[in-house]
């Protein structure tokens, strides 16, 4: 659902005040991770935001929108000021059909049987989905995402399938104590990723770790993000 189009100009000034702080903050964490500003893409996860603040972050200079849902997205786009868009949640596969080339990557692939779906859909649109891997950090049975203890085979195994491109890793750590336990889980998922780009697989691309959210962005950052994906802290809380 889509917030009600309440029209109000503080939360305009809001979101400008908020990309301003968090893009400062980002820059802080790249650099003390030995790594400049623009080494860390900023992506406005626009879930149940209306338009009219999404089109105000683009206006700001946000260049990169994430979704979580099929039909919000498709909904929204006609309303959207022309921007990049992912999608980032759970994805099942008789939804790929209408969400091949309608984005431009699909972050959220978390099983072989997904991937070959997209790839399915993608040559017969005539196209190439870039996509990540979703990987569940934490081993939480809650959460979508490639199992930890599996994920280097089925990695392999996704790089293998024509019609989608391998650019990365995209995860969701649990919800921690303190700073330094969910480092511990961006720091496992960096040690992955440059396993995984080491490998130089075939018809792949390892250039992006998508990890870190509102609340812990900056401490994806220090470990090595290389894209964060903030709803909240820029949109305010959302309303269901
Ligand atoms: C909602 C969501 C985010 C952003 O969450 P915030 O805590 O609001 O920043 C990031 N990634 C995914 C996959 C999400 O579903």
């Amino acid at each position: 659902m889509t917030e009600k189009q309440l029209i109000d100009k503080e939360r305009f000034a809001d979101i400008e005040y908020n990309l301003a702080v968090i893009r400062e903050r980002i820059a802080r964490a790249a650099q003390q991770s030995g790594r400049s500003a623009e080494a860390v893409r900023l992506m406005a996860v626009t879930k149940t935001v209306a338009p009219e603040y999404i089109n105000h972050a683009i206006s700001c200079g946000i260049d990169l929108i994430g979704e979580n849902k099929v039909q919000e997205y498709l909904g929204k786009k006609p309303f959207l000021t022309e921007c990049e868009a992912h999608l980032i949640g759970h994805l099942q596969t008789n939804k790929v059909r209408q969400i091949v080339g309608e984005v431009s990557m699909i972050q959220s692939v978390d099983s072989v049987k997904l991937a070959a779906e997209i790839g399915k859909r993608s040559l017969m649109a005539g196209i190439t989905t870039d996509v990540l891997a979703e990987i569940n950090v934490g081993g939480e049975e809650s959460k979508s995402g490639i199992e930890w203890d599996s994920a280097e085979e089925i990695i392999a195994e996704i790089s293998e399938i024509k019609g989608i491109k391998l650019c990365g890793l995209m995860a969701i750590p649990p919800i921690c104590e303190n700073s330094a336990e969910v480092r511990a889980f961006f720091s496992k998922m960096n040690r992955l990723f440059v396993d995984i780009r080491a490998k130089k697989l075939d018809n792949t691309d390892i250039s992006i770790l998508s990890m870190g959210m509102s609340s812990d962005y900056e401490e994806a950052v220090l470990e090595g993000s290389t894209l964060v994906r903030v709803g909240s802290s820029i949109f305010g809380r959302r309303i269901y």
